[in-house]
């Protein structure tokens, strides 16, 4: 079975090609475009690409094509993108203006592009169905809460595979496997003691960090919108309710214009005024620039103030887990975030720390209470695998 998952930007699309076979899962193809104005054609160039290079024989012979779609109102989990999927992740464009409308808008072409083709969506928000609930209330009236200002999560599928794979490299099969069944069963598989606690800390383009118990994850960073919790490229992150009306009333600001502020001039390009790459800011923090410096400092203690908060949450961790472009790649942000923690048996191997970039590690030493490692992360293997069991569902 064939599944093509595509990651749509607002200029970008992005796509990875799975085979599954009994036993077996394997990725046949990657690619993508970006500077895309045509979104059709984007497609059919797709398309064309995996004829050509051999890897399907002919677009019919794709299984379903899947989505890591970001949120939708009263949706939630791995579902069939169909009209009224479509409709409920439109009202919910103002939450995630940055990702809503490019997935309905991308969604909605290949629907004309392959109308014969399941398309198929696991939300972004699905890993946190089991969080308690005090982790996804805000203090708010009741009808704002019923209206969706709640505490949703994102990153589900880069949080997911993490559970999984870092359960599987300290050696507990059970949680790994109660990872793989946890949308089947929603985590009631029973694992043996002692607890497995994992802090995973996605930091990339866009960053949260999650705490994850015995594979079923406790709460997310990110909160109502994927412009929350930490500071991301240029999206803002956690911000007080009444800055927005104060700078309104005594600014004269729009709210169009604050929203555009808030999701394209602010977070590390806000805070840096330089750039929303963490390669310019640690490069020009070297060279004594201060928002360049100020911008990695935040990053930092925003990481380890959520750390710390899914450290008490989930008494002492076993593993703390970097992950995403920053994560994987930023050795110096890393080392930033454990620094003086030893008290709390986190600590790094700066030696094996300073050579691990986008690789499987261990970069705590051998004999530090807590693994402190780096796992590449890989959402769209966590999408396709979803899609597949929809489709096998779908069929019964
Ligand atoms: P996205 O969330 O858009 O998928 P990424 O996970 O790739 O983005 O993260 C983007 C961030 O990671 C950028 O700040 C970028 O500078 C950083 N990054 C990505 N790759 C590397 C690398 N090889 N070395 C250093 N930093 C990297």
């Amino acid at each position: 079975m064939k599944i093509l998952v595509a990651n749509l930007g607002s200029t970008s699309l992005k796509y990875r090609l799975f085979e599954f076979a009994v036993g077996q899962e394997r990725m046949l193809a990657r690619g993508g475009f970006e500077r895309v104005t045509d979104y059709g054609a984007a497609i059919d160039q797709c398309l064309a690409e995996l004829v050509r290079g051999g890897a399907l024989q002919s677009e019919q012979e794709l299984a379903a094509v899947g989505f890591k779609t970001i949120m939708a109102r009263g949706i939630n989990g791995c579902v069939r993108l169909d009209a009224a999927v479509l409709a409920a992740m439109e009202a919910f464009n103002e939450i995630a203006p940055a990702h809503n409308p490019p997935y309905v808008n991308g969604v909605r072409r290949f629907a004309q592009r392959m109308p014969q083709t399941p398309l198929v969506g696991l939300f972004e928000t699905a890993f946190y169905q089991w969080a308690p609930e005090a982790a996804g209330r805000y203090a708010v009236p009741e009808a704002w809460y019923q209206a969706g200002v709640r505490r949703w999560g994102f990153h589900g599928a880069s949080h997911k595979f993490v559970a999984e794979r870092s359960a599987e490299l300290l050696g507990r099969a059970d949680v790994a496997e109660r990872v793989r069944q946890l949308y089947v069963d929603g985590g009631r598989r029973a694992v043996a003691a002692p607890e497995l606690r994992v802090v995973s800390c996605h930091l990339g383009g866009s960053s949260s960090v999650t705490g994850i118990r015995n594979g079923v994850a406790v709460g997310n960073s990110l909160g109502m919108s994927p412009q929350s919790g930490l500071p991301h490229n240029n999206r803002v992150g956690d911000l007080d309710a009444f800055a927005l009306p104060y700078l309104m009333r005594t600014t004269g600001l729009g709210l169009a214009e604050a929203e555009r502020l808030m999701c394209a001039e602010s977070g590390l390009k806000g805070l840096s005024g330089l750039s929303n790459d963490i390669r310019d800011l640690v490069s020009q923090a070297a060279s004594g620039h201060t928002g360049a410096q100020v911008a990695l400092d935040v990053l930092v203690h925003q990481t380890r103030h959520w750390i710390g908060a899914y450290f008490l949450e989930l008494n002492g961790v076993d593993a703390v887990v970097f992950t995403a472009g920053i994560g994987e790649n930023q050795v110096g942000v890393r080392a930033a975030i454990c620094r003086d923690l030893d008290r709390l048996g986190i600590q790094l191997d700066p030696e094996v720390n300073a050579t691990v970039r986008a690789q499987e590690a261990v970069i705590s030493p051998a004999n530090a209470p807590v693994k402190v490692m780096v796992i590449p992360t890989n959402e769209e293997l966590v999408v396709a695998r979803e899609v597949r069991r929809y489709l096998e569902q779908a069929k019964r």
